[in-house]
């Protein structure tokens, strides 16, 4: 085997796991490479839970964490209306009780830009570029790439996201699981001159097959989210997503039309399905997975984030202490699958309830919230989704 230091390790995806693989990598001594096929990296998000119990763990590894705090959405008053503007439930939680169940509430781009300031100036970023072919033999991979260039590695992670390329060109096609769920999400300046909601609220309305929700990030800023029955439509584009998003949901709410009103077609709205990849390997060879390209739990488990940086803390290690990198990549997903499971499992129910497609009728389900106690209605709030997912780290 090469000495550690010599072993340089393409990783295709700048994004939360591989920037954390690469923290990690370049922490244990090996020289971590990542492509990104974006041409630079931008502040645009969506919002997101970094849970305790695993992404803020290894957050606090990267001593990264009082930062992230610094950039919390606390998110603590949560009221759901139906869609004739009645209350159907409010459930308020202290700081640490939300932080303990759902975790630390963060614009993704506040994430991801922390933790690229954690590498960028210790490893090659090579921007705007990606993968076309990969060629393995007895001492390494050959990789070309879309600008025409060439080069070897000795180990390739494949950390693109749950589109991933690496994964279709080496493990091929039909590991997508999806639950028929598509989604809207964004986070823009609020340029709507009065203010959104109260500074910790989140507003939500769900209705027969969608569930809507929107909140204040600050003064400047304003997030918004629609999950909708069946897989995501053909809105292509931001203009596109926005005119949907307008013309389908915005009679719901006032102040949430106002906001899509009040869009760019520079605002970048996100859009995709609710999909996990479901795979029974990881590893091929001298290529492994990690993060959504290997097992997108989707948002619905709130957990994607912080398994993405857990099983990133985890490769780097067995890559580090064990001598064979076939030995390190199967310990690392037996280390990881049991997790990746919980999550994508617990997933299932809430993808069907935030669409508002539950066994019980929509207005039955809304009175049956209506009459529920607040304390009862806390305690199944924190407990039907996986946030709390926990998985124990090795020092
Ligand atoms: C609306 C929404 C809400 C979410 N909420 C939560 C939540 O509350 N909690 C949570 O933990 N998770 C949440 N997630 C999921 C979380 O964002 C992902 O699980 C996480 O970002 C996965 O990290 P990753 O590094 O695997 O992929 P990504 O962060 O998606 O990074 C992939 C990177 O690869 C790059 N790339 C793509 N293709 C190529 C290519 N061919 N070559 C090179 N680079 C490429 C991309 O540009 C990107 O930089 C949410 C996701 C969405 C969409």
């Amino acid at each position: 085997m090469l000495p550690v230091k010599n072993k340089r390790i393409l990783i295709s995806g700048g994004g939360i796991g591989g920037i954390t693989l690469a923290y990690f990598l370049h922490q244990q001594g090996f020289i971590p490479v990542i492509v990104e096929s974006a041409p630079e990296f931008k502040r645009v998000g969506y919002l997101l839970a970094l849970n305790k119990q695993i992404g803020q763990k290894v957050a606090r590894k990267m001593g990264v964490l009082e930062i992230l705090k610094k950039f919390e959405i606390p998110l603590t008053h949560n009221s759901l209306y139906d869609t004739e503007g009645k209350t159907v439930m409010r459930v308020d939680v202290t700081p640490e009780l939300h932080n303990e169940n759902s975790g630390l509430m963060l614009n993704r781009a506040d994430l991801h830009f922390t933790l690229y300031d954690t590498i960028k100036n210790d490893v090659e970023f090579r921007f705007g570029n990606e993968i076309i072919t990969i060629t393995q033999d007895e001492f390494g991979t050959e990789v070309i790439f879309s600008d025409g260039s060439k080069d070897r590695f000795d180990l390739i992670v494949g950390a693109d996201g749950v589109n991933s390329k690496t994964r279709k060109l080496v493990f091929g096609e039909g590991f997508e699981r999806n639950l028929n769920v598509g989604y809207f999400a964004f986070i823009v300046p609020n340029r709507t001159n009065e203010p959104i909601s109260g500074k910790h609220d989140l507003i939500a309305i769900r209705g027969e097959s969608f569930l809507l929700a929107y909140h204040a990030i600050g003064e400047s800023e304003v997030g918004g989210y629609v999950f909708h029955q069946e897989a995501v439509s053909s809105a292509e584009g931001n203009e596109k997503r926005r005119s949907t998003m307008i013309r389908e949901y915005g009679k719901y709410n006032l102040k949430f039309l106002r906001i899509l009103e009040t869009l760019t077609d520079n605002d970048p709205v996100f859009h995709g399905s609710f999909t996990q990849i479901v795979m029974p390997e990881w590893h091929k060879g001298r290529i492994c997975l990690i993060g959504d390209a290997a097992h997108c739990p989707t948002p619905a488990s709130g957990t994607g984030a912080s398994l993405a940086m857990a099983g990133a803390y985890i490769l780097a290690k067995k890559l580090a202490t064990e001598s064979d990198y076939k030995k390190a990549f199967e310990e690392y997903d037996a280390y990881v699958r049991p997790y990746v499971e919980k999550a994508q499992k617990s997933a299932l129910g809430p993808a069907k309830l935030i669409a508002g497609k539950g066994l019980i009728p929509y207005r039955f389900a809304n009175l049956f919230l209506r009459l529920l106690p607040r304390s009862f209605l806390t305690f199944i709030l924190t407990r039907v989704h996986s946030h709390k997912l926990e998985m124990p780290l090795p020092e």
